[in-house]
Parts: C-alpha cells; sequence; structure tokens
C-alpha cells in the first residue's frame, strides 16, 4: 500500500483526499518509481475544480522526480535510475506510481532531485513556448503575465538570455522586485498601473510581436492590446478562469493579429521531443543560465493548503510537495 492522493470529485481545494492505495508490479513498458518530491503547477487546480474534466475518481498532478524502484518487461530503464516526468500520466502526488518508461526523463548528473521536480514541467513549457511556439530573437520585446510565478521566473531569465527586451506583469511590489532580479527589463505592476499603455510607452507605440500569457480572463483583452501590427497572442493558461469566446474580426480590428492556444502535451508528444525539451532545461540549469527557485514546500498531507495558497496568488516561483 502507498499513500496517494485521489479526487471522488471535483470542487475546492477539500476534495483532495490522501489515502491508501494499492500498487501493482508495473506491467509491459512501465516503470515503478518512488516519488521523491512533487511539483506543484497550475494545471492541478484545473483538474481539481474541473475546469479540464479527467475520468473520476482520478489520482492527480503531473510532475515529480524519484527513483526506480521495479521495472516491468521491455522497459528502457534501471532500478536505481534518477528519474522526472511531467507528462507520463495522472498521479504524481503520491508515494510511489507506475508510468510509461518512454514518458520517463533521466535527471541529469548534478542536479538534485528536487531541483528537477521544480523546474521540469515549467522549465519544458518555458522552452516550448520561446523556441518553437513563437521563436523570440535578440532584439525583440515581450510580454510575460504572472512574471513572479513558477514559469514566470524561469522565462524572465531564459527570454533575457536569448536576448529579448522583457516586459512582466505582477500584482504586488514583491513580485515586481523578484521579478526584475529573474530577467525582467521592465516590471508592470497591473494593480495600479495600465499594462497596455505602458508596453505602448516602452516600445515607443508599436506595442509587441508576442504575448505569453498564462492568466486568461482578466489579461485577454489587455493582452492583444499590447501587440503590434501581425503579432502573436500565445494564450497558454486560465490562472483566472477561461478567457470568453472570440469574435476573429477582433483580430482584424486590431491589427491583422494571430493566436495561438499551445499545450505542453502536444509539444512534447514524442519520447524525442519531450527527452530534447527536458536535456534543453537541465543543460541550462546546469550552466547556470536558469536559476530555480524553490520557494515554498508542502508536506503531501497538506496539499489542500498547497492549492489554497496558489489560487490565492500567494505562492512566487516553484512550490513543491513533499511525500
Ligand atoms: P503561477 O505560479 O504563475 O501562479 C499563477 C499566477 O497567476 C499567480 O501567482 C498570479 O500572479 C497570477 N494570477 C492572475 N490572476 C489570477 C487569478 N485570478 N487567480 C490566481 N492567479 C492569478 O502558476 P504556474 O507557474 O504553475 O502556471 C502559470 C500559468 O501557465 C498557468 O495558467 C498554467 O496553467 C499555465 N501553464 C500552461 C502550460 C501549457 O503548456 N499550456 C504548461 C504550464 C503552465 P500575480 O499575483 O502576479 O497576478
Amino acid at each position: 500500500m502507498v499513500k496517494a492522493v485521489r479526487i471522488e470529485q471535483t470542487g475546492g481545494p477539500e476534495v483532495l483526499d490522501l489515502i491508501e492505495v494499492e500498487l501493482d508490479a508495473p506491467g509491459p513498458g512501465m516503470v515503478q518509481v518512488r516519488n521523491k518530491a512533487i511539483g506543484l503547477n497550475y494545471i492541478d487546480t484545473y483538474h481539481r475544480s474541473g475546469l479540464y474534466p479527467l475520468p473520476l475518481p482520478t489520482g492527480i498532478g503531473l510532475e515529480a522526480a524519484g527513483e526506480v524502484i521495479a521495472v516491468g518487461e521491455g522497459a528502457d530503464l534501471n532500478v536505481g535510475d534518477r528519474v522526472a516526468y511531467c507528462t507520463a500520466g495522472f498521479g504524481a502526488y503520491s508515494e510511489c506510481i507506475n508510468l510509461p518508461a518512454a514518458r520517463l526523463v533521466r535527471v541529469a548528473d548534478g542536479i538534485d532531485l528536487e531541483t528537477a521536480a521544480a523546474v521540469l514541467l515549467k522549465g519544458a513549457t518555458v522552452e516550448y513556448l520561446l523556441q518553437r511556439t513563437y521563436p523570440l530573437a535578440s532584439g525583440q520585446t515581450c510580454v510575460f503575465h504572472a512574471a513572479a510565478g513558477g514559469v514566470g521566473l524561469l522565462f524572465g531569465q531564459w527570454a533575457s538570455a536569448l536576448g529579448a527586451t522583457v516586459i512582466g506583469t505582477v500584482s504586488t511590489e514583491a513580485k515586481a522586485e523578484l521579478a526584475r532580479a529573474h530577467g525582467y527589463d521592465h516590471v508592470i505592476n497591473y494593480s495600479h498601473e495600465n499594462v497596455a499603455e505602458r508596453v505602448r510607452e516602452i516600445t515607443g507605440g508599436l506595442g509587441v510581436p508576442v504575448v505569453y500569457d498564462g492568466v486568461g480572463k482578466d489579461t485577454f483583452e489587455t493582452s492583444l492590446d499590447c501587440l503590434s501590427m501581425r503579432g502573436l497572442m500565445v494564450s497558454f493558461g486560465n490562472a483566472s478562469g477561461s478567457p470568453e469566446p472570440l469574435d476573429l474580426q477582433v483580430l482584424a480590428n486590431k491589427g491583422s493579429l494571430f493566436i495561438t492556444r499551445p499545450t505542453l502535451m502536444t509539444y512534447t508528444a514524442s519520447t524525442e521531443e519531450l527527452r530534447q525539451s527536458a536535456a534543453d532545461v537541465f543543460e541550462r540549469v546546469l550552466d547556470g543560465r536558469l536559476a530555480v527557485n524553490i520557494q515554498q514546500r508542502y508536506a503531501l498531507a497538506d496539499v489542500a493548503q498547497a492549492h489554497r495558497d496558489l489560487e490565492s496568488r500567494k505562492t512566487t516561483g516553484s512550490s513543491l510537495l513533499i511525500p
């Protein structure tokens, strides 16, 4: 028996139950992983609330790092391997889990398991957003919302290393300071500043060629208003709820804009893409280009509090659940 978080029904953080579950030996192509650190991600709250529906009852959580403790037939990993995962299936909020070996990545030597769990999902997201969704070039300017969040602190560093001018938005002065220390050249506190106006000021009236928006409903229109002609809106999350349906004419009126709604799952669909993305993230951690900020740690039993803190904007950087 192992401890694992299950949800029987969708709802608030109170639906997260830590219970004892049976775990079979791993089947063909699968391995059993003992989780050492579990990554907390905003998407976990969408699964819990039902915004992204899952068949119930279900395990929850996408990301963790740990050690392989049993190997099923034909799986290309060994007992004792240090591994991490972020798109292998649901149920990372657990002591142990069986997962397909093809969706696991080996953690590079020199990276501890807590760091791996804090950086893999968020870092791979930044990798595909900045290099594949809209390949940001040196000298270009971009906008990123929730700059002091988990994805946000990694994004600022990576975009800055590319030679871009990075504009971030935050809700408090403390978050603004943190964002500035992580690569953001300009930080807009949307609690008292008009984001689109400030972006026009910073860009000499032009706007930016790309906005990366993980906040969703509350920022959607503002994001379109930050774009230059033929700019790209990358809507990749819904921390404030899903954006309203869009009348395509709006894109014409605001300057022949483009829009995309990417997911990490589709950008790491093949094992090769997943491992390449992870390798890029780990390489940047190892050579110091990417500092990983674990700002909150919770016992797995305190998972409901972790969700409350994340949804009430109390967290910054990465958060871990420790089984
Ligand atoms: P964060 O640590 O960034 O937390 C969310 C932040 O969003 C808050 O701290 C807050 O920052 C801001 N926010 C703005 N409005 C609200 C609101 N109404 N309620 C709560 N928070 C709000 O989370 P993550 O780093 O885990 O994820 C960031 C976003 O990226 C999420 O939307 C997530 O779903 C998305 N994502 C998408 C992926 C994809 O492939 N599509 C993959 C990974 C993440 P502030 O106080 O400064 O406003």
